[in-house]
């Protein structure tokens, strides 16, 4: 229903896309994106509905299928990573879930970075070797790893960067050549970044996944997950979610579009905060090391720089601890039973700074050795610097070194 002058999606800016793309006014002239809940639609005939069937007309059936809420964050989300095709779901889970599901069979090999989503790590490990698919992990930046552990049977290279917590990095060009060479697809899970500060597609990968329930929704309030990229690949994701069902909701895909339409200028603030706040902990008698790709120091600040457009909202530091003090553990849980307004909650990605102890939450659930090797020591805490006021942000971060 756009007016023929009008820019087709693909050629808006980002900004325009995030907050334009994919939407079609109904006869109700509506300017913001309504909510369909309907569960399933009227056919005008019987031919109609046996066409639709048949799949020859491409009107909506039901909501398992296609809404057009969840059509228009679709394709605004495909217009935003530069994708032919985007597909909705769940959470980020159920889009991991969707993806292997749909690309890989029994006898596969899938290699995945060391370093990814717990839950991740959890659905290769438990699910996909149980149904016959043999998964190895690998340290993330090490791209000589990623190439020795290359099979004939290489289907799938999975990878989140940059890595939670530690914000480490891989070159996603050079892991894509390595991928292709082998016949094999490139996945990138670009939930931290999103696509306002990283593209992965434009730098070869095959897919990407998101959990829409960090920066996408950006405000705490539900779950939801996507993923994107050619449509001969996201055709097969769509027949499986179409079969199984874990589609995202009507009402979640509207949240999520006005999530959409200030990612942009949200994600520059949470970037902007963080490094404020990285900047800040280095200079702390209390703070060891401060984990963060956009300070100078960290050792592949120059790739952040080349791939992202931005070093994103999360960041990790070890506090310092001794004897005196109770050891590593007690001094950073001391430092996060200090904050006052800070949240304590193991999200990320919301306007609301979160902290966390990943080593007794979020990755307390691998063996110490695990930990060890992940880097994930019993000092480490991890934040997710949102959108309030840096000051009051620092008040808090001072409480929690006092109290070191
Ligand atoms: C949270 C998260 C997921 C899982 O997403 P849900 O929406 O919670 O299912 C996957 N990957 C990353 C990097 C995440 O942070």
């Amino acid at each position: 229903m756009y007016d023929d002058n009008m820019p087709d999606d693909k050629e808006w800016g980002f900004a325009t896309q995030a907050i334009r793309a994919g939407f079609e006014r109904s006869s109700f002239g509506e300017h913001s994106e309504p909510l369909y809940l309907t569960s399933s639609y009227v056919f005008d005939s019987a031919e109609q509905a046996a066409a639709r069937f048949a799949g020859s007309d491409t009107g909506n059936i039901y909501s398992r299928y296609t809404n057009p809420t969840v059509s228009v964050f679709e394709q605004r989300l495909a217009a935003m990573e530069g994708a032919e095709m985007a597909v909705a779901t769940a959470s980020g889970m159920a889009a991991i879930l969707s993806t292997c599901m749909a690309l890989l069979k029994s006898g596969d090999h899938v290699i995945c970075s060391r370093s990814v989503f717990g839950t991740t790590t959890a659905l290769f490990t438990r699910y996909m070797q149980k149904f016959g698919v043999d998964v190895t992990f690998v340290v993330l930046a090490d791209l000589s790893a990623w190439q020795a552990a290359i099979k004939p049977n290489t289907k799938l290279l999975f990878v989140e960067t940059p890595s939670n917590p530690l914000n480490e990095l891989v070159d996603i060009e050079a892991l894509a050549n390595i991928a292709h060479k082998a016949n094999a697809l490139l996945a990138v899970d670009n939930c931290f970044c999103t696509p306002a500060l990283q593209a992965p597609l434009s730098l070869g990968a095959d897919i990407v996944v998101h959990s829409a329930t960090k920066y996408i929704d950006g405000q705490g309030r539900c779950l939801g997950g996507v993923v994107a990229g050619k449509k001969e690949l996201m055709n097969e994701v769509l027949i499986f979610l179409r079969t199984a069902g874990p589609t995202l909701s009507a009402f979640n895909a509207w949240v999520l579009l006005k999530g959409l339409e200030t990612l942009a200028l949200r994600m520059r603030a949470h970037c902007e905060n963080a490094l404020a706040l990285a900047q800040w902990l280095t200079k702390q008698d209390g703070i060891e090391k401060v984990f963060y790709c956009g300070l100078p120091e960290h050792p592949q600040h120059a790739l952040a720089k080349k791939q992202q457009c931005g070093f994103g909202g999360v960041l990790s530091f070890t506090v310092k601890s001794n004897e005196e003090n109770g050891g590593e553990k007690a001094a950073a849980w001391r430092f996060i039973n200090a904050m006052r307004m800070v949240s304590h909650t193991a999200n990320l990605g919301d306007t609301k700074t979160t902290i966390v102890h990943p080593a007794t939450t979020t990755h307390g659930r691998l063996s110490p050795e695990a930990r060890a090797q992940s880097g994930i020591a019993d000092n480490l805490i991890r934040v997710s610097v949102g959108l309030e006021d840096i000051a009051d942000i620092l008040v808090d971060m001072q409480r929690g070194l006092a109290a070191l």
